[in-house]
Protein backbone atom coordinates (compact mmCIF):
# COMPACT_ATOMS: atom_id res chain seq x y z
CA UNK A 1 0.00 0.00 0.00
CA UNK A 2 1.30 3.26 -0.39
CA UNK A 3 2.01 5.72 2.44
CA UNK A 4 1.30 9.87 2.39
CA UNK A 5 4.39 11.28 3.53
CA UNK A 6 2.37 14.89 4.73
CA UNK A 7 -0.38 12.77 6.81
CA UNK A 8 2.31 12.15 10.13
CA UNK A 9 4.32 15.91 9.77
CA UNK A 10 4.77 17.01 13.39
CA UNK A 11 5.02 20.24 12.27
CA UNK A 12 1.70 19.61 10.58
CA UNK A 13 -0.12 18.50 13.83
CA UNK A 14 1.85 21.03 15.73
CA UNK A 15 0.48 24.19 13.47
CA UNK A 16 -3.01 22.75 13.87
CA UNK A 17 -2.97 23.07 17.41
CA UNK A 18 -1.63 26.47 17.26
CA UNK A 19 -4.29 27.31 15.14
CA UNK A 20 -7.06 25.81 17.59
CA UNK A 21 -5.14 28.02 20.11
CA UNK A 22 -5.41 30.94 18.05
CA UNK A 23 -8.84 30.92 16.97
CA UNK A 24 -9.82 30.41 20.76
CA UNK A 25 -8.15 33.78 21.59
CA UNK A 26 -9.73 35.70 19.01
CA UNK A 27 -13.32 33.76 20.08
CA UNK A 28 -12.73 35.39 23.53
CA UNK A 29 -11.96 38.61 22.10
CA UNK A 30 -9.71 39.87 25.30
CA UNK A 31 -8.10 43.04 25.06
CA UNK A 32 -3.99 43.15 24.04
CA UNK A 33 -2.40 41.31 26.93
CA UNK A 34 0.71 43.55 26.51
CA UNK A 35 -0.02 46.91 26.02
CA UNK A 36 -3.57 46.34 28.42
CA UNK A 37 -6.02 48.44 25.54
CA UNK A 38 -3.80 51.24 25.51
CA UNK A 39 -3.01 51.31 22.09
CA UNK A 40 -6.96 50.41 22.14
CA UNK A 41 -9.05 47.14 21.18
CA UNK A 42 -6.88 44.18 18.98
CA UNK A 43 -8.51 44.08 15.46
CA UNK A 44 -9.39 40.88 15.39
CA UNK A 45 -10.55 41.06 11.84
CA UNK A 46 -7.95 42.68 10.29
CA UNK A 47 -4.91 40.64 8.48
CA UNK A 48 -1.66 40.32 11.41
CA UNK A 49 1.13 41.96 9.45
CA UNK A 50 3.41 45.24 9.65
CA UNK A 51 1.12 46.99 7.42
CA UNK A 52 -1.80 46.68 10.21
CA UNK A 53 0.34 47.12 13.87
CA UNK A 54 -3.35 46.66 15.62
CA UNK A 55 -4.03 42.97 14.01
CA UNK A 56 -4.37 40.18 16.59
CA UNK A 57 -1.45 37.83 16.83
CA UNK A 58 -0.29 35.19 19.43
CA UNK A 59 1.88 36.25 22.03
CA UNK A 60 3.99 33.99 24.22
CA UNK A 61 3.87 35.41 27.55
CA UNK A 62 7.31 33.20 28.33
CA UNK A 63 9.47 33.71 25.74
CA UNK A 64 9.47 29.99 24.20
CA UNK A 65 13.29 30.78 22.93
CA UNK A 66 13.50 30.49 27.00
CA UNK A 67 11.90 27.42 27.27
CA UNK A 68 14.61 25.42 29.61
CA UNK A 69 14.63 29.08 31.78
CA UNK A 70 10.84 28.49 32.28
CA UNK A 71 11.00 24.71 33.22
CA UNK A 72 9.42 23.84 30.20
CA UNK A 73 10.64 20.08 28.83
CA UNK A 74 10.75 21.68 25.03
CA UNK A 75 10.48 24.58 22.84
CA UNK A 76 7.36 23.40 21.86
CA UNK A 77 5.91 22.50 24.90
CA UNK A 78 6.02 26.37 25.54
CA UNK A 79 4.94 27.13 22.55
CA UNK A 80 1.56 24.41 22.85
CA UNK A 81 0.72 25.84 26.74
CA UNK A 82 -2.38 27.61 26.57
CA UNK A 83 -1.66 29.11 29.81
CA UNK A 84 1.82 30.61 27.91
CA UNK A 85 -0.79 32.39 25.40
CA UNK A 86 -2.52 35.51 24.88
CA UNK A 87 -3.86 37.96 22.81
CA UNK A 88 -1.85 40.92 21.92
CA UNK A 89 -1.34 43.45 19.09
CA UNK A 90 0.72 42.96 16.26
CA UNK A 91 2.80 46.23 17.20
CA UNK A 92 3.39 45.23 21.16
CA UNK A 93 4.53 42.16 20.42
CA UNK A 94 6.97 42.93 17.72
CA UNK A 95 8.14 45.26 20.36
CA UNK A 96 8.38 42.92 23.36
CA UNK A 97 10.34 40.17 21.13
CA UNK A 98 13.11 43.03 21.05
CA UNK A 99 13.02 43.68 24.49
CA UNK A 100 12.24 40.57 26.23
CA UNK A 101 14.57 40.93 29.63
CA UNK A 102 12.66 43.64 31.70
CA UNK A 103 9.86 44.13 30.03
CA UNK A 104 7.53 46.09 32.10
CA UNK A 105 3.87 46.57 32.43
CA UNK A 106 3.95 50.55 31.54
CA UNK A 107 5.33 50.50 28.59
CA UNK A 108 2.15 51.22 26.49
CA UNK A 109 2.88 54.71 28.67
CA UNK A 110 6.61 55.00 27.45
CA UNK A 111 6.04 54.26 23.73
CA UNK A 112 6.22 57.38 21.87
CA UNK A 113 7.95 55.90 18.61
CA UNK A 114 8.84 52.78 17.20
CA UNK A 115 12.37 52.38 18.18
CA UNK A 116 14.98 51.86 15.77
CA UNK A 117 16.68 48.30 15.64
CA UNK A 118 20.45 48.66 16.38
CA UNK A 119 23.41 46.45 16.18
CA UNK A 120 25.77 48.65 18.14
CA UNK A 121 29.27 48.63 17.67
CA UNK A 122 31.30 45.87 15.89
ZN1 LIG B 1 -1.19 46.14 22.53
Amino acid sequence: MKMTPTKNNPRYANGNLRRKHRARLRAMGCECGICHGRFGPIHYDEPSDAAHPLSFVVDEIKPVAKWKQFGYPSARAAAEDWNNLQAAHYFCNAQKRDKIVNFSLDFGQKMTKIPSVSDGSW
